[in-house]
C-alpha cells in the first residue's frame, strides 16, 4: 500500500471576519486518490452555516466600508492577499497534490496561476472605468458601475485555489462581499486560501470561506440575500443553479463544461502539432475544463496522427504525484474514475476503436488512476464525441473536407476552448473565426484567465478574467444631473 502522509486537517469555518464553530460537528473526510485513504478532514458546512454567512456578507456590504471604499484602497488589500497567498504556495500545491492528485509540476503551475490572478485583480481598478460622464439628446449624466451585492461563488475540485482566485479577486476589486463554498474533494488547499484571507485583514464579513456539500450550495444560491452567483462546475449544476435563481431574477456568470476540438490540417506540422495536443489533453488527467479532448484530423493523416499520439501516450509515465517526472497522476476520486471508466465501455461499445489505454494501469489499483486513454474513428453521433468526459481520454475524428471538420469542431453543445494546426497562422484563423467557442489557439493551445474566459453555448454565461471579469460583478446606474 502507498504511504500519504496525513494532511491539516480544519475543525472551524471562516465567517465574519473569524473562525467561528460549526452549527454541526459533521466533517468532510479528505481522501487521497492516491491510496484510497483518509488524510485530513474539514467541517461539512450545513445549511445553518451558509445562512450565518451570508447574513455576516449582507451586514458587510449594506454597513460596512467595503463597498464604499476607494478602487484604489480595495486594491490595497487585494495586493496584501496575494503576498498572503504567495508564501503559502508550496504548502497549497503540496496540499492540492495529496487531496486531488495532480502531480506536483501541474500543482504548481495552479497556484502559481493563483498569484498571478491576484497580482492582476489589485491592478483592475487602472484599466476598469467605475465612473464616467455620458451625454444624450436633452440631457447629461454621469454613468455609476457599482458593485452588485453579496455573492455566492461555487467551485469544483479541479484548481479550487486558482479558480476560486479568479472569481474572488474581481467581485473584491468590484466592492462585492463574498459566501465561498468550494466542493468537498480538495477542501485543504482552499483553507489554506481562507488562512491567507485573514492574515490580509479585510473587514468582517466581507469574504468568508466554508466547504460543503451539493445540498448546502443548494441552499447557499437559494437566500434571497445572495444578489449574485458566481459558478464554476458541471453543465448540469450550472443549468440547476440558473433555474433556482429565476424566481428572484438572481445574477448567474457560469464557467461550464467543454469537449474542445483540435482541427488539425492537411499542412499541418506533425511534431509541433503533437507537443500542443498531448499536453492539452492530458494535463492534470484530463480534468480540465477547456482540455482539447476531440482531435479532428483529415483522414488521409489519421494513422499517421494515431501511431503519434498512442507512441506519446505510452511514453508518459503515469504514477505517484510526488514523485518527479511523472506527468498523470490519479484521477481527483474513486467516483470520477468509476466514470470516466464507463465512458471507455461506452466508446468500445459504440464501435470506437480503442488505440491504447482503458484501464486501471498495473499497480495502481488501490487508487483512482486510469491510463492515458485514446481512441480512433470516432464519429460525431458518438457519447464519446459529445459529452465532457473529465478524464484522460481523448478521441481522433477523421473528416474529409474543413468544412467537415468546422462543422463537427461546432457539433456539439459546448464552445469552451479549441485550437487550429495548419500550415499557416493565416489559413488556421480563417478557421478559427468560424468556431463557436470561448478561446481558440492558432498554432497553440492555451488557457488565459487573464483575458476574457468563458464559454459560447452550454459551455457557460458571461466571461471571467480582467476588465470583462470585473464587469460581472458591477450594476450599471445612470445618475441625470440637471
Ligand atoms: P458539480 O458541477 O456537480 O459540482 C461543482 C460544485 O458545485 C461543487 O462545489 C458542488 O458542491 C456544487 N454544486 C453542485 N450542484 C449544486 C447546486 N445545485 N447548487 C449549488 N451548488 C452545487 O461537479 P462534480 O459532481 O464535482 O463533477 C461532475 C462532472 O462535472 C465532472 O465529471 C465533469 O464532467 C464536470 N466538471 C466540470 C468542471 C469544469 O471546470 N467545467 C469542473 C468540475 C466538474
Amino acid at each position: 500500500m502507498t504511504d500519504v502522509e496525513q494532511i491539516r486537517s480544519f475543525d472551524k469555518l471562516f465567517i465574519g471576519g473569524e473562525w467561528v464553530e460549526p452549527a454541526t460537528d459533521k466533517k468532510i473526510e479528505v481522501v487521497s486518490p492516491i491510496n484510497g485513504k483518509v488524510i485530513a478532514t474539514v467541517p461539512d458546512a450545513q445549511p445553518e452555516d451558509m445562512d450565518r454567512a451570508v447574513a455576516a456578507a449582507r451586514k458587510a456590504f449594506d454597513e460596512g466600508p467595503w463597498p464604499h471604499l476607494s478602487p484604489e484602497e480595495r486594491a490595497g488589500y487585494l495586493r496584501r492577499i496575494g503576498d498572503e497567498v504567495k508564501k503559502r504556495m508550496p504548502d497549497m500545491a503540496a496540499a492540492f497534490t495529496v487531496e486531488i492528485g495532480a502531480p506536483q509540476m501541474i500543482a504548481d503551475a495552479f497556484h502559481d496561476n493563483a498569484r498571478k490572478m491576484w497580482e492582476d485583480s489589485s491592478t483592475l481598478y487602472q484599466r476598469f472605468t467605475f465612473e464616467e460622464e455620458r451625454s444624450w439628446e436633452g440631457g447629461k449624466g454621469k454613468l455609476v458601475r457599482e458593485p452588485v451585492g453579496v455573492c455566492a461563488i461555487i467551485i469544483p475540485w479541479n484548481g479550487p485555489v486558482a479558480t476560486g482566485s479568479l472569481k474572488i479577486g474581481p467581485a473584491l476589486a468590484a466592492g462585492c462581499t463574498v459566501v465561498f463554498k468550494p466542493a468537498p474533494e480538495g477542501p485543504v488547499s482552499v483553507m489554506m486560501l481562507a488562512e491567507a484571507f485573514d492574515a490580509a485583514g479585510l473587514p468582517p464579513g466581507v469574504i468568508n470561506v466554508l466547504p460543503g456539500g451539493r445540498e448546502a450550495g443548494q441552499h447557499l444560491i437559494s437566500n434571497p440575500d445572495v444578489d449574485k452567483v458566481s459558478f464554476t462546475g458541471s453543465t448540469a449544476a450550472g443549468r440547476k443553479i440558473m433555474e433556482s435563481v429565476a424566481g428572484r431574477i438572481g445574477r448567474v456568470s457560469l464557467e461550464l463544461g467543454g469537449k474542445s476540438a483540435a482541427i488539425v490540417t492537411e499542412d499541418a506540422d506533425l511534431e509541433k502539432t503533437l507537443g500542443s495536443v498531448v499536453f492539452a489533453g492530458l494535463g492534470n488527467s484530463g480534468q480540465v475544463c477547456a482540455a482539447l479532448t476531440r482531435v479532428l484530423v483529415p483522414r488521409s493523416r489519421q494513422e499517421e496522427f494515431v501511431t503519434a499520439m498512442k507512441a506519446a501516450y505510452e511514453g508518459i509515465k503515469v504514477g505517484d504525484p510526488r514523485e518527479e517526472g511523472v506527468l498523470l497522476g490519479p484521477l481527483a476520486a474513486k467516483r470520477q474514475q468509476d466514470r470516466v471508466l464507463d465512458y471507455i465501455e461506452v466508446g468500445k461499445s459504440e464501435g470506437a476503436r480503442l488505440v491504447t489505454g482503458g484501464g486501471v494501469p498495473k499497480g495502481f489499483e488501490e487508487g483512482a488512476f486510469v491510463e492515458p486513454t485514446l481512441f480512433a474513428d470516432v464519429t460525431r453521433d458518438m457519447r464519446i464525441a459529445k459529452e465532457e468526459i473529465f478524464g484522460p481520454v481523448i478521441v481522433v475524428m477523421p473528416y474529409d473536407t474543413i468544412e467537415e471538420a468546422i462543422d463537427i469542431a461546432n457539433a456539439t453543445e459546448y464552445g469552451l476552448s479549441g485550437a487550429v494546426f495548419a500550415g499557416s497562422d493565416e489559413e488556421a484563423e480563417k478557421i478559427a473565426r468560424k468556431i463557436r467557442t470561448g478561446q481558440i489557439g492558432i498554432n497553440n493551445w492555451q488557457m488565459v484567465v487573464t483575458e476574457p474566459f468563458g464559454g459560447y453555448k452550454q459551455s457557460g454565461l458571461g466571461r471571467e478574467g480582467n476588465v470583462e471579469g470585473l464587469s460581472a460583478f458591477v450594476e450599471n446606474k445612470l445618475i441625470m444631473t440637471p
